[in-house]
């Protein structure tokens, strides 16, 4: 057991006024409160990252990431806006086109499937030339965006013609050879349950009547499950390709127009409240 004495209490005293008269003890004090300071707002900064993340990239499924059937596509653009064509292709990706798109949906993901089938015909080399293509599609919002984003073709430029009755699927011509493919989908790929639920919806709104939340879930989650089935399935046996001779690009004058029809239940109310901050699926 120690005893301390009156003269220990003193020298002690004395060494602690002698610390405290250390002219570093101030900077030491202050640089490790600035250090505890970054530490922090590093920290805050990170978490904040991360949330941002997690909320920008909501709209992406997982199981979309770990499909077995899909790839980035290879293209090539021009350099600038009086460029010459690109030396060098770049990758786009599903992920990227749903971003632009504004949502990841069946549409968007069968088009993206039969596209790519017809680019790689067309393309043999495995890169697509988007300055060299013109399409057909039928006018849905989804296979529009999808169809001008993937091969560079656009309305106002005359190289992508609206037309209903190419139905589930594109034209694709390389202007500089002619060569020319008609994609579309296998009859039967698309569930017939799911192509009722959607009509009936669609009637409901353009009768103005408001689908029900959960008829809208039942679809939301059919056309998830097919995506996915579709990006896990060998093209071939989703898709019918079809080589077209002497095809002639039809007139562009005469695109159809039509009302935007993937926003009519934006204020439909939803089945289940929503997190603040959601996580990625
Ligand atoms: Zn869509």
């Amino acid at each position: 057991m120690i005893v301390r004495t009156k003269e220990m209490n003193s020298k002690s005293n004395a060494t602690l006024l002698r610390n405290s008269k250390n002219p570093r003890a101030p900077l030491l004090i202050y640089t490790s409160l600035a250090l505890v300071f970054f530490v922090a707002a590093l920290w805050a900064a990170r978490v904040s990252v991360a949330q941002k993340q997690a909320v920008a990239d909501d709209f992406y499924p997982a199981w979309a990431d770990h499909a077995q059937y899909l790839q980035p596509l290879r293209v090539v653009d021009t350099d600038s806006a009086l460029g010459r064509r690109n030396l060098h292709p770049k990758n786009i990706t599903l992920k990227e086109m749903a971003r632009m798109h504004g949502h990841l949906c069946d549409g968007l993901v069968t088009s993206w499937v039969q596209l790519n089938v017809a680019l790689r015909l067309l393309f043999p080399d495995g890169v697509v030339d988007r300055t060299d293509l013109r399409i057909v599609s039928r006018n849905c919002p989804c296979c529009v965006d999808a169809g001008a984003w993937m091969t560079g073709a656009r309305i106002n430029q005359g190289t992508l013609m609206l037309d209903n009755s190419v139905g589930v699927g594109f034209i694709v011509q390389r202007i500089s050879t002619g060569a020319a493919v008609r994609v579309s989908q296998r009859p039967g790929f698309y569930p017939a349950p799911l192509a009722e639920l959607e009509q009936s919806i669609r009637t409901r709104c353009a009768q103005g009547e408001s689908a029900s939340s959960t008829a809208i879930d039942r679809f939301e989650d059919g056309a998830d499950e097919y995506s996915r089935k579709l990006l896990n399935t060998p093209p071939d046996q989703a898709v019918i390709v079809e080589r077209l001779a002497d095809y002639h690009f039809p007139d562009h004058s005469q695109n159809p127009i039509a009302t935007r029809s993937d926003t009519i239940n934006r204020d439909a109310p939803r089945t289940m409240p929503q997190p603040a901050v959601t996580q990625q699926r």
